[in-house]
């Protein structure tokens, strides 16, 4: 069979496009902020990453054009050799303090720091144990790294604890979880996490992508909100979220770093950060450790858009407090025509299909910024209401 048959027989989004109901790929005109255009038409974001709002903020985007002048628009080469900046080595100790770590690393993206760190801790000796929501760059890192890797049951703490025991005792461990589930917003069970780790001398790494900026103390993460940063041997963060630029880091004890710095392929054979994302998100940072009103206002705004999804009567993923919302839509038609109704309508939510859930529970990702108000949560969740009653 030719290599390319696969591609010719792959008609899922042509058939989307066919049905008018395929919901990616629609352009931005403005800034990422609580309403954008999109696609010619003015709607209310609810489907971004920028949960601090601050990318549209003058003083992160001054920030950058200011590392842009200095420093030029790139650093041509990796960290070890021509592309380190005194603006990376600033960023790394801000980082590394502001979390409670050692030392600090950053990578070009959150996806390549997953793949940086994983592949480089674990080899073909070790055993890897990570949640069946992990991220796909967690998947693609264990893939990575050659180490023997198991899947416990989402949050099943007993199901990790079965695999624990039955490995091998004299293997390096590793559990690997998300801080705050990308897709459904649950937060892990760190506590029950650190303690098996512990009984089972396993290290602890968590990937805070969602949890950074927006749970614990100014958004030190999931670790500082359950009191167990000094129990977690590896956090990795993005840049691309609450700290509203690009890029990834990694914290951990110095030896650890020290190792990472001088063996991990995606840091070493990767150019290094431009120098505008590495200072937007420091700015981000500055920000987040100057003044936590906007955390504290992203979680009101979260709770109120919880409490309105109940008073309207609309099922979603309950139990957390996170500003990921998933709602039930089940099936991928519905969920997709659900997106494009609400675009219609004036609202723009992500859809989520499998594989990223179970085939049959799918959702539309609702997700907040610090800089929504309650009278626009007021507008959408009308219109949500209205759209899903008549689907
Ligand atoms: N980890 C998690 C949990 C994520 O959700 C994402 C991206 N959505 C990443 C890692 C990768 O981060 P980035 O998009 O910044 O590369």
């Amino acid at each position: 069979m030719d290599l390319f048959t696969k591609c010719e027989r792959y008609t899922v989004p042509d058939d989307a496009k066919a049905a008018g109901i395929y919901p990616y790929f629609n352009e931005l005109h403005t800034r990422q902020d609580t309403i954008v255009k999109m696609d010619g038409r003015d709607v209310i974001m609810l489907g971004s990453n920028n949960y601090l709002g601050l990318t549209s903020s003058d003083e992160v985007v001054q920030a950058g054009i200011k590392a842009l002048e200095q420093y030029g628009s790139g650093c041509s080469g990796s960290r070890f050799l021509n592309g380190t900046l005194c603006l990376h080595t600033k960023f790394e100790r801000e980082l590394a303090d502001f979390v409670g770590k050692d030392e600090c690393m950053t990578f070009g993206t959150g996806f390549l720091t997953n793949l940086g760190i994983i592949a480089g801790i674990t080899d073909r000796n070790d055993l890897i144990f990570s949640d069946k929501e992990n991220h796909a760059s967690i998947y693609d890192g264990c893939k990575l790294s050659y180490a023997t890797t198991f899947r416990y049951n989402h949050a099943d703490m007993s199901h990790l604890e079965r695999l624990l025991k039955n490995a091998p005792t004299d293997k390096g461990k590793l559990i690997i979880t998300d801080g705050v589930f990308s897709m459904s917003g649950d937060i892990c069970n760190l506590p029950d996490i650190v303690t098996l780790a512990k009984k089972y001398h396993a290290r602890v790494m968590v990937d805070d992508a969602h949890g950074f900026g927006v749970l614990g103390n100014h958004g030190r993460g999931t670790c500082y909100h359950f009191g167990l940063t000094d129990q977690v041997d590896i956090i990795m963060g993005t840049f691309s979220k609450s700290l509203a630029s690009m890029g990834g880091f990694c914290v951990a004890s110095e030896r650890v770093i020290n190792w990472l710095r001088h063996i991990s392929r995606p840091y070493i054979f990767c150019a290094s950060l431009a120098p505008v994302n590495t200072a937007c998100a420091n700015k981000a940072l500055e920000m987040m450790r100057a003044d936590d009103s906007r955390r504290k206002h992203l979680l009101e705004i979260t709770a109120y858009t919880r409490a309105g999804l109940d008073k309207r009567g609309i099922t979603y993923r309950q139990g957390n407090i996170t500003p990921i919302i998933p709602i039930y839509t089940h099936t991928q038609e519905k969920t997709f025509i659900a997106c494009k109704m609400l675009f219609e309508n004036g609202v723009y939510v992500n859809p989520v299909i499998a594989p990223a859930v179970p085939e049959n529970e799918c959702v539309i990702r609702v997700s907040l910024m610090a800089t929504h108000t309650k009278e626009l949560i007021d507008k959408a969740l009308d219109i949500i209401a209205k759209v899903l009653k008549n689907i």
